[in-house]
């Protein structure tokens, strides 16, 4: 047993993955290279290309539902593949976005009939590979607040048991938070679960305090710059709310030197503050990574050790939105298993 071995055995939850950017990169290429969708043999190889760096990944998620995707059958298809693969790396349990907005607008898959489909394949990995899956539908921020307002409005029409909450996200810099309080004000009175994509792509932490303030959110994704407000901090601290960190996230490994990014990244910083984090793949294949990979990171980038891991794994049942009856047992059952395996890796080392 090595750090690697430990990490993908680690009981997991994933709190903060999007489904199209959870696409299987060979998955993205046969889809693309299918008739229609317009793109030449070269441009299929480039899109799923395996050695690139993790750039920019918000055109190929747009590209997903302009030009790639057709129906149902595929959102089942990415669906299920992701949570055959979070599976085979400790993921006992998934909370995954998913954007209606476009996929209404843009490939018209109709909003029951994309829910459906999804949650056809959550049931399908289940029976076949254990793990379990709630859907958060998400606001897309680059649409107008409108738009938001009626897809809330089909989550409120076509309520289904794991549709659990609502988020936003795609490009924080032209849409922030406060655009839509009409949205979320109307998923909370319909009984919603709400998080938000803040504080990405060095965005001012004014908009975390607004999806908390405003939007009354239950935990903020991403939101690194809650640091530059220690009195925000302090609140996020009182309050335990759980922050769903990428390590991977791209705004930094692209405005930080090579040298200095994992020292200077906001997460290192974050659990010295007293915030609760907890790390997640965001894009996994789009990211060039992996739930192991994910929390391999958090130790050899970020400088944490075996047991600030623990406590992430804890914080992620804390912010998970699943019964709080069920966290308590769960929280048991990953604990013995986070100490046996430790064991194992303490005698190997
Ligand atoms: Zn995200």
């Amino acid at each position: 047993m090595d750090l690697s071995e430990f990490c993908r055995r680690l009981p997991k939850v994933e709190l903060h993955v999007h489904l199209l950017g959870a696409i299987r990169l060979n998955t993205l290429a046969e889809m693309a290279g299918r008739q229609g969708a317009g793109y030449s043999a070269d441009e299929v190889a480039e899109l799923a290309r395996r050695d690139a760096e993790p750039k920019g990944v918000l055109h190929i998620l747009r590209a997903l539902e302009q030009r790639i995707m057709r129906g149902p059958e595929d959102l089942h298809r990415i669906a299920y593949e992701y949570l055959e693969d979070a599976a085979s790396q400790g993921v006992r349990h998934a909370e995954i976005f998913w954007n209606p907005t476009g996929a209404t607008r843009d490939t018209g898959i109709p909003y029951a009939a994309g829910a459906d489909a999804i949650l056809a394949a959550f049931d399908d990995a289940k029976h076949d590979h254990g793990i379990s899956a709630l859907l958060i539908p998400s606001i897309d921020r680059e649409a107008t607040p409108e738009e938001a307002a009626e897809m809330v409005g089909w989550m409120a029409a076509h309520r289904r048991d794991r549709i659990i909450g609502l988020g936003i996200d795609y490009r924080e810099n032209d849409g922030p938070p406060e655009a839509f309080w009409k949205a979320y004000r109307a998923a909370k009175r319909a009984g919603f679960r709400l998080t938000a994509h803040a504080g990405e792509f060095g965005c001012h932490w004014r908009n975390i305090e607004t999806a908390i303030d405003l939007l009354e959110v239950e935990r903020i994704d991403h939101g690194y710059t809650v640091l530059d407000n220690p009195a925000l901090v302090q609140r996020c601290v009182e309050r335990g709310i759980v922050f769903t960190v990428v390590p991977t996230n791209s705004y930094y490994l692209r405005t930080l030197p090579p040298d200095r990014w994992a020292l200077d990244h906001p997460i290192r910083r974050m659990p010295g503050a007293g915030l609760l984090i907890h790390p997640n793949t965001d894009d996994p294949p789009l990211h060039r990574i992996d739930p192991e990979r994910c929390w391999r990171m958090m130790v050899e980038d970020f400088g944490f050790d075996l047991d600030d891991l623990r406590r992430f794994m804890l914080n992620g049942i804390l912010g998970a939105f699943i019964p709080e009856d069920d966290k308590r047992g769960l929280a048991a059952t990953f604990a013995a298993e986070y100490d046996r395996l430790r064991a194992e890796l303490d005698t190997a080392t």
